[in-house]
């Protein structure tokens, strides 16, 4: 079993696009949803069925009004302004846990609460596909991220050969627990300037784990000048680019049609195929 981990350092470069393909091409697969802030994966790959898991993030304080003395020390120690006469506001606490330890009447109460739900679901080939969803104002998405990606790969039956995870955007503690056990991981990018910055530090934080990658670049026709830029940095950096997307129309249109790009356009498909076929190619290689 390999495990693909689709990032793309920034959002909205076209890496739900790339992963719900590569989700819709493979048999004998898992795909998982790893970008909990904001997943989207699930309205193209539209689930069949599910089974929802609540999700508990961490703990929040409360004030119980029946034994505090209104000593006002909580409210002096608390760095997060979460509390104000005698009351907590559940958005405000980061559940730092200052407030109950210090507390002379053990008038708060810190207690675990749900953060989010996840989702195991089966998709119309009977694969396993699994997201989840933080509920409003909560964090701790890395902790998340590795809980689905926990309950996803215990128990994978033999026939799997394949997990794919679309990772968060970025390179912050979601992006690092999606890539625990990866084997290879595709970078979308976008030939603009951000694009370029935000690859760059992507590639610095895979160095950090060793973990060998390639570039996809996303609407490289739009501007082919720092298209040439990217591959010109790919090429010093030893990795290779995969592949190049043209900006098309078809991709807008097949996601305003809640498809993905290989079930809606055949020009699109052969072209994730080649990148697919350039994957496992260096995945092979890097193995050696
Ligand atoms: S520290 Fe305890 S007793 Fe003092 S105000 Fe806060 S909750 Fe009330
Ligand atoms: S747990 Fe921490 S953040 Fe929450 S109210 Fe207490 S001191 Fe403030």
């Amino acid at each position: 079993m390999k495990q693909i981990v689709i990032l793309s350092g920034k959002g909205g470069t076209g890496k739900t696009t790339v992963s719900s393909a590569f989700a819709k091409l493979l048999q004998d697969k898992i795909t998982i949803d790893c970008d909990v802030d904001a997943a989207n994966l699930y309205l193209l790959l539209k689930p069949q069925s599910r089974n929802q898991f609540e999700y508990f993030g961490g703990k929040k304080a409360s004030i119980n009004p029946e034994l505090c003395t209104q000593c006002g020390l909580c409210e002096s120690v608390c760095r997060f302004d979460a509390l104000h006469n005698y009351v907590i506001d559940p958005l405000s606490c980061e559940g730092c846990g200052f407030c109950y330890r210090v507390c002379p009447d053990d008038a708060i109460e810190f207690t675990e609460t749900k953060s989010g739900n996840y989702f195991e679901c089966n998709l119309i080939d009977d694969s396993k596909f699994y997201y989840a969803k933080l509920l409003p104002g909560e964090g701790n998405s890395g902790k998340l991220v590795s809980e689905i990606k926990k309950s996803a790969l215990t128990n994978v039956g033999e026939n799997i050969k394949w997990v794919i995870v679309d990772g968060p955007p970025g390179i912050g503690c979601p992006v690092n627990a999606s890539l625990s056990g990866a084997d290879f991981v595709v970078i979308v990018t976008e030939p603009t300037q951000s694009g370029i910055h935000d690859l760059k530090r992507l590639i610095e934080l895979l160095k950090t784990f060793s973990i060998k990658c390639g570039i996809v670049i996303n609407k490289y026709d739009l501007n082919e000048k720092q298209t040439l830029q990217i591959t010109a940095y790919a090429g010093k950096e030893n990795i290779p680019v995969l592949g190049y997307l043209p900006f098309d129309k078809d991709y807008i249109e097949a996601i305003k049609a809640n498809k993905t790009i290989v079930e809606y356009s055949s020009k699109a498909a052969k072209d994730i195929e080649n990148i697919w076929s350039k994957v496992e190619f260096f995945m092979d290689i890097s193995k050696n």
